[in-house]
């Protein structure tokens, strides 16, 4: 990996996210080798993926240059690298770009779409964990309505425009949000030779209430605005599957819709030699102490979304949430500086300091810790703790810039198609526009 040698113990991250950043943050200008691997040359802000898949906000402006965040700090090294295997008995890790060695290792992997081994909805539906996929699934949408103009069956139009969002959730109520907002805002003026009020935004979720993780109120209020919106919402019903055409569930009802978003489940990104069955916990989290070490290795560390550290007040660990990984990542900073000094290191203690979704213009819920809020004021709350958890000071302003102008213009113009994306089913109605 041409990494020079360093008298510097070298310290390698796995991970460029929420975690992996601000651990590197806190080490890199210590007495410490800071390489940090990542699949990825930029850092994605996933709570704004939604934006990206409804047309409100291009991706350029929620994804970050790894190497920029860091520039300057002269202990850091970057490599694009896939991790494919750690080697706890020679202290190595294995990626496609070749191994390096490690003094300690910390694993920030974060945690992909969990299906629950359900293949239908996996090969078919959408999942919205990243850039590509978020763009897939603007493209998707965008493409329904041009097919939707194209033919005249009727039954084939209205599932061209049914959406069935599995997961009530915050992904899934922020996502069905923007979709009503485009339904009524965007679609009659861009589809005017469309019945475009027959589009359906359902969201679908197996409990009986939405933001589950939230207050009550703030699940109430949610779901009341959503329906103000025009979005369908289903509770205490589970999706079973899907075959790119027809959403079965546990009950009678059944959708025909030609789009599905699963944001339902999520598991923690496991890696080959970090596997063993006495490491992992719910979801395939690594389980690890107050210390962030995992169980039975005393030099290998995970923080952010792959780890669960259980405690009284977090008996599953914590949320997999942006705050949880970056409080790690800076705890685990101090500690590992800590250790370097022959200092002992400090358990991490999580604090909470709330949690939010927004569900569409001047509609958002926010829970503090002693104070909940919905409507307007959390609506700008929640903007203005976005743009400022967001990285890059041209991302912000970008981002402010786009939102004043979707508010102002009641518009979002970021609806391209710039990466057609196939579904496979799509073959007939392919043909159809060649003919
Ligand atoms: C749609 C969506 C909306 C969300 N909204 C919110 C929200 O509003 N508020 C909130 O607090 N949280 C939200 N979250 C959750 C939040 O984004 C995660 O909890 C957070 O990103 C976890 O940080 P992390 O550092 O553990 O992992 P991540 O930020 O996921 O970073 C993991 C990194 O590891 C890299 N990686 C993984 N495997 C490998 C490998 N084998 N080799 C090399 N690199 C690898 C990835 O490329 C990635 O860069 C949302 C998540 C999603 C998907």
């Amino acid at each position: 990996m041409n990494i020079p040698q360093s008298s510097f113990p070298r310290v390698v991250i796995i991970g460029g996210g929420f975690g992996g950043i601000a651990l590197a943050k806190k080490l890199s200008k210590k007495e410490a080798q800071v390489v940090l691997l990542d699949m990825h040359n930029y850092h994605n802000f996933q709570p704004l993926l939604y934006q990206v898949s409804t047309g409100g906000l291009e991706p350029d402006s929620i994804a970050y240059p790894i190497r920029k965040v860091l520039q300057g700090y002269p202990n850091f090294f970057f490599r694009l690298a896939n991790v494919e295997e750690i080697k706890t008995d020679t202290k190595r890790v294995k990626t496609n770009i070749g191994e390096i060695f490690y003094d300690y290792l910390v694993v920030a992997t974060g945690s992909e779409t969990n299906f629950f081994g359900n293949k239908g909805i996996e090969t078919k539906g959408m999942a919205m964990k990243t850039i590509p996929q978020s763009l897939n699934l603007r493209s998707l949408i965008l493409e329904n309505f041009e097919q939707a103009l194209l033919t005249d069956d009727l039954h084939e139009r209205d599932a061209l425009m049914n959406f069935v969002i599995v997961g009530g959730g915050p992904t899934g109520v922020e996502l069905a949000g923007a979709l009503a907002e485009i339904k009524k805002g965007i679609l009659p003026k861009d589809y005017p030779d469309l019945d475009t009020r027959r589009a359906q935004i359902n969201l679908v979720q197996g409990g009986d209430r939405l933001l589950p993780a939230m207050s009550a109120k703030a699940s109430q209020k949610a779901e009341k605005f959503l329906e103000e919106l025009g979005v369908n919402v289903w509770k205490n019903i589970r999706v079973t599957d899907y075959d790119g055409k027809r959403v079965s569930t546990n009950t009678k009802t059944i959708f025909d819709a030609e789009t599905l978003v699963w944001a339902a489940g999520v598991k923690a990104v496991g890696l080959k030699g970090l596997d063993a069955e006495e490491m992992l916990c719910r979801g395939e989290r690594l389980r690890v102490n107050h210390f962030h070490q995992i169980e039975g290795l005393e030099d290998v560390f995970a923080i952010g979304d792959v780890a669960q550290m259980e405690s009284e007040d977090y008996p599953h660990g914590h949320p997999m949430m942006a705050q949880p990984a970056i409080q790690q990542g800076r705890n685990l900073g101090n500690n590992l500086v800590r250790l370097l000094e022959g200092r002992p290191m400090k358990p991490f203690v999580y604090k909470d300091k709330g949690s939010m979704a927004t569900v569409g213009r001047n509609k958002a819920v926010v829970d503090m810790p002693n104070f909940k809020f919905q409507g307007v004021f959390a609506w700008f709350v929640w903007m203005f703790v976005h743009l400022y958890f967001l990285i890059g000071f041209r991302n912000r302003v970008v981002v402010f810039i786009n939102w004043v102008y979707n508010y102002v213009r009641f518009d979002r113009e970021a609806r391209l198609i710039i990466r057609p994306f196939k579904k496979q089913n799509r073959v007939k109605r392919d043909n159809l526009v060649k003919n």
